[in-house]
Order: structure tokens, then sequence, then C-alpha cells
């Protein structure tokens, strides 16, 4: 496995990769590796190729100082999950590297990125976009590979590169989920055992939604409704949820009457940390 902090040092060595031939399937991540990014990480290898990983914590996406301060950031030990999932190129920029004039965002957010996550997270797209960009200028991969656990962020980056007419794929891949559901997010490990326990009511409210749609029920608002309902008063007062919506699984557009498009997302806090969630319905 190579390792790389400099773009320009992997921008030339992957560009060498390319002109012999091979795809370059590419993985970015923020570090504080886990089930779910090993399962990326596989993904990338079964496709054959190359696989690249980036680990960058990046502050342009973080509305909190605090949410940015306290991310999990065990370089040594993602190394080595790197290894271990034989990721064939890890590049690992410090700050200036991505950002060598400042913490700027110039990238123009897809009209997708305004709707849900936009309206709570001002500025989180104008930070992923331009994060990702960079990071596809670096490693101009074949294949870029997203997980669908942050479901807006990959239809951005669809929209994102549709707009540049960037030829890179971007392909999503499931949510893994621990033996409890809770989707997992290296946000997880800053819960407590009760916190942990709260943070469980997130995936029960998606199942139960998903039972109430499979039982028949096609209206939105009534699933939405009976679900809650569905959950302890208890259980309901320990989530702070920003939102619980049915969408359109293509524009993120609300939907009354639900079809096999309808994909149900969630945003809560727990502990004082945001967690964020979504499925498919039927
Ligand atoms: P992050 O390090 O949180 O920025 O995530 C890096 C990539 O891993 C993104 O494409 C995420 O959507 C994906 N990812 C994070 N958590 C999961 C999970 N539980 N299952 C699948 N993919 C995930």
């Amino acid at each position: 496995m190579q390792l790389s902090r400099s773009a320009k040092e992997t921008h030339q060595a992957l560009e060498a990769i390319r002109q012999s031939g091979k795809r370059t399937v590419f993985v970015p991540t923020m570090g504080a590796l886990h089930e779910g990014h090993r399962s990326l990480f596989r993904k990338a290898k079964d496709m054959g190729g190359f696989s690249v990983a980036s680990i960058f914590v990046n502050p342009t996406q973080f509305n909190q100082e605090e949410d940015f301060k306290k991310y999990p950031r065990p370089l040594e030990i993602d190394l080595t999950i790197c290894e271990e999932e034989k990721v064939d190129f890890v590049f690992a920029p410090p700050e200036n590297e991505i950002y060598p004039d400042g913490l700027e965002t110039d990238i123009p957010v897809p009209n997708i990125g305004l709707l849900m996550e936009g309206e709570f997270r001002p500025g989180h797209f104008a930070g992923v976009c331009t994060v990702v960009h960079r990071l596809f200028e670096a490693v101009n991969p074949t294949i870029a590979l997203f997980g669908e656990k942050d479901y807006q962020q990959y239809l951005v980056i669809r929209d994102m590169v549709k707009k540049q007419n960037r030829p890179i794929s971007i392909i999503s891949c499931p949510t893994i989920r621990d033996r409890n559901g809770l989707a997992l997010s290296s946000r997880n490990r800053r819960l407590s055992p009760a916190g942990y326990e709260k943070a469980l009511t997130i995936p029960r409210l998606l199942r139960s939604a998903q039972q109430i749609a499979q039982e028949g029920e096609r209206e939105a608002s009534k699933i939405i409704s009976q679900s809650i309902s569905k959950i302890s008063s208890a259980e309901a007062d320990q989530l702070k949820i920003d939102y619980l919506k049915i969408v359109d699984s293509n524009n993120l557009e609300p939907l009354k009457k639900i079809d096999n498009q309808a994909r149900i997302l969630i945003a809560a806090w727990v502990e004082g940390i945001r967690l964020i969630d979504n499925d498919r319905l039927i």
C-alpha cells in the first residue's frame, strides 16, 4: 500500500496507473474507519482495477466548530485497516494540500443539495462539493464509491459530476448496520451506552415505517404518523428530530403517495450528536 500526503504526488502516481490501462476506484472518507468504510474498500477491490482511499476530515463541511474538533482522527489505526482491506493507495493530505488559499468553498452546489440536509446545515454541501471536487482533481478516478448511508450526499455528488461533465462513474453502496440495526457512523463512538440505546430509536422508526408500508399503507403522512405513534412517547422524547420525511429517491421531492421509488430519510440528535439514516420503503 502506498501512502501519500501530497496532492501533486498523488496525481502523478495515479496518472501513471491510468496510463498503464488500469481503472482507478476511489473511496473518499473522513477516517475513523468502520465496517461501512470497509465494505466500500471491498467493493472497490471486487470491481478490479486499482483501489484508492482518501482520509481527510474536511473542515468546510462542518457547521459546528465543536463537531469538527471532536471528530475522531485515529490515523494509525485507519492506515492499518486500509492495509487489511488491501487498499492500493491512500491519500491522507494535511489541510493546506486541499485548502492552500484558506478555507473557501468555490464549487456550485446542485439544487438537490438545497433540500433536507441543505436546510438544516447551511453551507454543508458547499463544503462537501468543494472537497470532493479537489479530491477528484488529485485522484482523477474512473469510478468513485459513496455509501447510501449519506444518501443525499451521493445524489449531490452524482449531480455535481454530471454538471461538470466529468467522466467519473458515481456508484452508491448499501448501508452497513450493527447487530441492532444502527447505521455505522464515525460519530457513534461518541455516544454513551445510554445514548446508544436512545439512538436505536432511529432504525426502529425506519423499520416500523417499512412494516406499515409493506402492510399496504400508501399515504406518506399516515406512514410517518403511525410509525411515530408505534414507538413509546418515552422513546420519542429521547430524540430531537430535525426531519423524518418520505421522498422520491431520484430527486428528494416529498411524496404524498408512496411507490417503489419512495425512500424515508431521518436526521435526529442524541446527546448533542446529529445522526442521519435512510432506507427504501418498499
Ligand atoms: P465518512 O467517512 O463518514 O465521510 O464516509 C465516507 C464514505 O463512507 C461515504 O461515502 C459514506 O456514505 C460511507 N459510509 C459511512 N457510513 C457508512 C455505512 N454505515 N455504510 C455504508 N457506507 C457508509
